[in-house]
């Protein structure tokens, strides 16, 4: 009867958000309270238990989960109170664990610490010791970095962008963590640097360059040595040292297969680095267009996206829009709780004068 630790910690922060989140910003489950959470979810810890509940000699322990949607650094306080609970929850079965499946996302960042993930799992293995195989799942804007790879044995990665394979992602976590205990395979892990940061609709795996990136990878995973394969672009706003584009091939110890393929997947990437330039409009162009074509047109700043950790709550495109004089109907998502709640005073119907955006991040 093989035990397993599950742990999930999961968040994706933009260090240029002026605003900082805390602990109050996450979804907490401790102990039994995390497989409670995700029953019929569509979640990777969700993915990660079909596989595990098919097997009648496992048995599984939840221990500690700390989710939140993306925003700006989370306070060292309030990590520091998300780790303790995490490291403890460990702790307390560490005598009696056989594997850990971690969820992560990668690009977590604190006022003080710029790899938190890192950090968990270096606590993580202190208390396991070496011999206890650590595997994550994390999304492919997610960081992985040497100290995380370190103190981890593998990893899954999402495949798809916008994500659709969250448990899926866990699903292939938990098949690898058995294929170690059953199978006695020795992951090794290669990955290799590509020197770009890339945005836009080219990295919509379905229809963009990158979805060669991620066929490859999964035509990789089909065969039999390769335990895992992927491609990390990071997420271009968590501004930390290890930020980067990068390949992730995992083998059963065959570093040269690892190694090859990793290299073969970044010089791919590199090469197709290009088309994955996005052509920007200026305002004044954007504005252009709209004028000459029936709207309403939808404008939005995607480097502001609360998605991705922004405020969300820039103006730029709306004074843009009046200076312009532009009368069509435009659908401009700001971020400005106290005008939305003007908004419901003054009821359905009703035309309000209000000051909109710039109340989180005044600069933009
Ligand atoms: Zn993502």
């Amino acid at each position: 009867m093989s035990r397993i630790l599950i742990a999930e910690c999961k968040q994706e922060i933009s260090s240029f958000n002026p605003v900082t989140c805390t602990y109050d910003n996450f979804t907490v489950n401790s102990g039994e309270q995390l497989f409670t959470y995700h029953n019929n979810m569509e979640s990777e810890i969700s993915g990660a238990l079909s596989v595990f509940r098919q097997r009648s000699d496992l048995t599984l322990i939840p221990a500690y989960g700390a989710r939140s949607t993306s925003a700006g650094p989370l306070e060292q306080e309030s990590f520091n109170r998300i780790a303790s609970a995490f490291i403890n929850a460990i702790q307390e079965h560490a005598q009696n664990i056989d594997a850990c499946y971690f969820a992560m996302h990668g690009a977590m960042g604190t006022t003080e610490e710029l790899d938190p993930e890192g950090y968990l799992l270096q606590e993580a293995r202190k208390i396991l010791g070496p011999d206890v195989p650590i595997v994550l799942s994390l999304d492919l804007h997610g960081i992985l970095t040497e100290r995380m790879l370190t103190h981890s044995n593998g990893l899954a990665l999402y495949h798809t962008y916008p994500h659709v394979d969250f448990a899926n992602t866990g699903e292939r976590a938990a098949k690898l963590l058995l294929r170690i205990l059953d199978d006695n395979v020795k992951p090794v892990v290669a990955r290799v640097r590509v020197p770009v940061l890339v945005r836009g609709d080219e990295l919509i795996t379905e229809t963009g360059v990158f979805g060669q990136s991620i066929r490859y990878a999964q035509q990789l995973e089909k065969q039999e040595n390769v335990l895992a394969a992927g491609m990390m672009i990071g997420n271009p706003f968590t501004d930390v040292p290890e930020l980067c584009t990068q390949s992730v091939v995992v083998t059963n110890n065959d570093p040269d297969l690892a190694q090859k393929e990793a290299l073969q997947m970044a010089q791919d990437f590199w090469s197709r680095r290009s088309q994955m330039q996005p052509k920007f409009s200026s305002i004044s162009e954007a504005i252009d267009q709209a004028n000459k074509r029936k709207g309403p047109f939808i404008f939005t700043d995607a480097a502001d996206a609360p998605s991705s950790g922004a405020p969300g709550d820039s103006n730029a495109l709306l004074a843009a829009l009046i200076e312009h004089n532009y009368q069509g109907q435009v659908l401009l998502p700001i971020v400005d709780a106290p005008a939305v709640q003007k908004a419901f005073e003054a009821g359905v119907g009703k035309t309000i004068t209000i000051e909109l955006g710039g109340r989180l991040d005044p600069r933009f």
